[in-house]
């Protein structure tokens, strides 16, 4: 029988309030490119900033109600965000998504898009 290898950190942990943060080690970014990857293919590859498909290797993790100052609100849980292009979602930063989504569509295309 083979006993399989356990890391001694874990992959994220559970902050009181329920948030989850993917940890700054191999198998916190593993972790975090699994979720990126699975919200991708929930939201059929659609960009949740300007509603246009995207590869899965341009889509990137998007905190949808920011991550706050210093990560205060950071929360890598799949349920409450989304997939992105890296491009919007530098644009938006910490902003949270109904804000952004008060810009126009041709706009958010825009910036997406890096223009
Ligand atoms: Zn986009």
């Amino acid at each position: 029988m083979i006993t399989p290898r356990v890391s001694p950190t874990p992959a994220f942990r559970t902050m009181k309030d329920g948030r989850e943060i993917c940890s700054n080690t191999a198998a916190g970014r593993r972790e975090y490119q699994a979720r990126r990857e699975a919200m991708w293919f929930r939201d059929s590859g659609i960009c949740c900033l300007c509603k246009q498909p995207m590869s899965l290797i341009e889509a990137t993790f998007e905190h949808l109600n920011g991550r706050g100052a210093g990560g205060g609100k950071r929360d890598d849980r799949m349920e409450p965000n989304a997939v992105s292009h890296y491009f919007g979602n530098q644009a938006k930063g910490s902003i949270s998504l109904y804000r952004w989504l008060e810009k126009p569509l041709h706009e958010r295309i825009r910036l997406c898009l890096g223009r």
